[in-house]
């Protein structure tokens, strides 16, 4: 055994207690900055060092990233150990693949994404007779999952329906779960939802397991659900040396089915458990933490908690106003740019969070234009992009030949003569054989009403697909450049003369790369963990924090992590608090917790910005500073307006204040808390914002389609080239169209 010093020498008391606590459950109950992940980490090297076998350790984080990051800094506190540290998704799929003999399943099962499920939740509201119109498959799926979150199971489900779309769905539940096990695949709420069903009903799996991981460690515990929670009861009846750390002020994701009663019940759950709360920051400045906690403290259903630092005073807090979005983009960017040629800071010191992702885009071109590097954290985009899915759907298909939805995407990609009709014809066929459509197409000479091209089509698809299916063992980025070249994809890039397939050409290309790189890193990971690893990543996950950019990204994703420098964009009415929460107190005070997680991410400096009007949507609305805004102290923060600074007659903030007074008497005679509806736009004011497209394409409108016929728009994004429309079509599903190619029609 070594010796613990090192370990311990740089903790407070309270941290080195809960790092050394011995048996027993062990809550962590601390703010923002308070070393939370830190004991975590710690606490595993300690139990190793104690002589706890590596095997016998369980820690789990709420990204991929945080958690190579734990297993790293656990490698070289404690080297040699190769401890299990995963997100409860990636913990979910290894269980299953792990124990899916005794568990009744394929291990080759693929991990279907919400675009997947979608796809499938259709299918089973088309075949139940109803109208994927009024129940969208999106909202039938949403709705399925949550209802694995609670672990409610397809009868429990009809059985607590009260309302009709509830009715509806309990009956697509259940066609959507025999269309599931059929296409041998899992849905990420499965990946739960299975290892919780079967650790509550599997007694002997579970007394298994819960003698596997002794010790159990959780980060960002405010964030568990159901499902999860269920997940760690089942694995600490006989071991209850489960330790998990979070809080409360920093639950964000209720919209995904996360409970915060779950981390507030951990006492009465856990009897003789023991609490340590750390209430000291190291994190950010004297300013920050005051104002931060001003705001939470806005916040009715909460336990009080002080949180205080040492650090020093550091500058006030900046709220920042602009005169429209495009100046808050530039403004920033041109901060930003002078800090770090001022020698202050670095670009990736900086980092700039936002509500939603829709507002990255002036930030975009503000970056391009005054040559500021810059990333961002969102999803891996990489991976959606068609041609990229198209090829990643081959590699499922051959992982696993009853994957119906990968079948579905690649059979007549590239063209292969294999219309809808054969298709519907092949589903037909093999449903009646109880096979799958990559065996019923092996099948495809005992399909009469299948004739013509169809027929050859789908036997040589089949022919392809068992040789590629010989080489699953190559490695990764091998099967990736067979399955190129055998498919034809490749050559139908090549061979195009659209300049987009040159492009697509080259990201298929990286896809080997990634493939390779993957590889590079364990040289014993399969195709199937490579599909896992895409599927399972969340936005933060394909961040480069080394690079010397500036990072942005969704106030979600900016959860754990910690900046020297932090702007927080549109502190706005209607996007923070976001629009969906407005009226209603409980999500109102989940916007404060998440302005709250943002703000608490700053090390040295925080600007809170906000503009008086903003492009949105493609409309120009006039917009209100966040209610949020005015609960900062007054103390410790500033105000600056760059425009009425220009002004001398009044003070900045002196207009702000009064600004924020009249917009609050506004609210205060409406009785209730403000929301400006999207406006129609003034025309006067448009040549204010350069580049605005004039289409009318906006989300909910309502566009005929030459080819698709009626359809709503459900997403614009992007500018000139770059614009991209998603319309839902009810007999199409959903199809994205470059905006300056599109041929449409808006009718209403
Ligand atoms: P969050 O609530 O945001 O997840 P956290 O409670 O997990 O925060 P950490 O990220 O573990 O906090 O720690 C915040 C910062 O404080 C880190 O930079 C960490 O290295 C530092 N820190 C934690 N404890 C100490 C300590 N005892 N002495 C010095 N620095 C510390
Ligand atoms: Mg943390």
């Amino acid at each position: 055994m070594s010796d613990s010093n090192d370990l311990l020498a740089d903790l407070t008391d309270d941290q080195r207690a809960a790092v050394t606590h011995g048996e027993g459950p062990l809550l962590i109950l601390a703010g923002a900055g308070s070393g939370k992940t830190r004991v975590i980490t710690r606490r595993v090297a300690h139990l190793l060092r104690s002589g706890v076998r590596a095997s016998n350790i369980l820690a789990i984080t709420f990204t991929n990233k945080a958690a190579s990051e734990m297993k790293n800094r656990v490698e070289k506190l404690a080297p040699g150990n190769r401890v299990w540290v995963s997100t409860f998704h990636s913990l979910g799929a290894r269980l299953l693949r792990q124990y899916a003999e005794r568990l009744g399943f394929d291990r080759n099962f693929t991990i279907y994404d919400v675009d997947d499920r979608n796809k499938l939740v259709k299918d089973a509201l088309e075949a139940s007779g109803m109208d994927n119109v009024k129940f969208s498959p999106e909202r039938v799926g949403g709705a399925i999952s949550k209802a694995k979150n609670q672990l409610l199971t397809p009868p429990q489900y009809e059985r607590t329906a009260t309302d009709f779309f509830q009715q509806v769905v309990g009956k697509v539940y259940h066609g959507y779960e025999k269309r599931l096990r059929k296409a041998n695949a899992m849905d990420f709420d499965d990946l739960l939802y299975l290892p919780a069903m079967a650790l509550k009903t599997n007694e002997e799996l579970r007394a298994e397991l819960d003698a596997r991981f002794k010790y159990v460690l959780i980060d960002e515990y405010q964030d568990t659900n159901s499902a999860q929670y269920q997940i760690v009861k089942q694995l600490s009846l006989n071991y209850p040396n489960l330790c998990v750390v979070g809080d409360p002020d920093q639950s964000i994701y209720k919209w995904r089915g996360s409970d915060i009663k779950i981390i507030l019940d951990f006492e009465r759950d856990f009897p003789d458990s023991r609490t340590i709360t750390l209430a000291q920051n190291y994190r950010s400045t004297k300013s920050i933490i005051h104002a931060a906690s001003v705001l939470i403290d806005h916040n009715k259903q909460r336990k009080k908690k002080d949180l205080v630092t040492d650090n020093p005073q550091g500058d006030p807090v900046r709220v920042i106003t602009f005169d429209n979005g495009l100046d808050e983009a530039e403004g920033v960017v041109l901060r930003i740019k002078e800090a770090v040629k001022s020698g202050k800071f670095k670009y990736r010191d900086h980092a700039i969070f936002m509500r939603i992702n829709a507002l990255t885009r002036s930030l975009e071109s503000a970056f391009v234009k005054h040559g500021v590097k810059f990333q961002i954290v969102k999803g891996l985009a990489f991976f959606e992009r068609k041609e990229n899915r198209d090829v990643l759907a081959y590699l499922r298909l051959l992982a696993n030949p009853q994957d119906t939805v990968s079948f579905l995407r690649v059979v007549n990609e590239p063209g292969r003569g294999i219309g809808k009709v054969s298709l519907d014809k092949l589903q037909g066929f093999a449903a009646d054989q109880e096979i799958g459509l990559l065996a019923a197409a092996g099948q495809v000479a005992k399909i009469t009403e299948i004739r013509g091209k169809a027929v050859s089509g789908l036997r040589d698809f089949h022919r392809m697909m068992s040789d590629l299916r010989a080489r699953l063992d190559l490695p990764p980025h091998d099967l990736v450049r067979l399955v190129l070249e055998k498919s034809g994809y490749e050559a139908m890039l090549r061979d195009s003369t659209d300049e987009d397939d040159a492009e697509r050409l080259a990201n298929v290309g990286e896809l080997v790369t990634a493939a390779k790189q993957f590889w590079d890193e364990d040289n014993t990971r399969t195709i199937t963990d490579f599909l896992e690893q895409i599927t399972l990543a969340s936005d933060v996950d394909g961040w480069d924090e080394q690079a010397d950019h500036v990072s942005v990204m969704t106030l979600h994703a900016s959860k754990g992590l910690e900046f020297p420098v932090v702007y927080v964009l549109a502190v706005e009415e209607g996007l923070l608090p976001h629009e969906r929460s407005m009226g209603r107190d409980d999500e109102i005070e989940e916007e404060r917790r998440l302005c709250f997680v943002g703000m608490t991410r700053a090390m040295k400096e925080l600007y809170m910005c906000h503009a008086r009007m903003r492009e949105f949507r493609g409309q120009l609305n006039y917009c209100i500073p966040s209610g949020f805004l005015q609960e900062l102290p007054r103390g410790g923060v500033e105000f600056i307006d760059p425009s009425m600074a220009r002004n001398a007659a009044r003070t900045a903030a002196d207009e702000w204040r009064l600004k924020a007074s009249s917009a609050a008497k506004d609210w205060a005679d409406t009785g209730a808390r403000p929301f400006i509806p999207p406006r129609k736009p003034n025309p006067e004011l448009k040549p204010t914002i350069p580049d605005a497209p004039d289409t009318g394409l906006a989300v909910g409108v309502l566009v005929q389609h030459e080819e698709f016929g009626l359809g709503n728009v459900t997403d614009v994004s992007g500018y000139g080239a770059l614009r991209r429309v998603k319309i839902r079509f009810p007999a199409h599903g959903e199809k994205v169209f470059a905006g300056d190619k599109i041929r449409l029609k808006v009718v209403g």
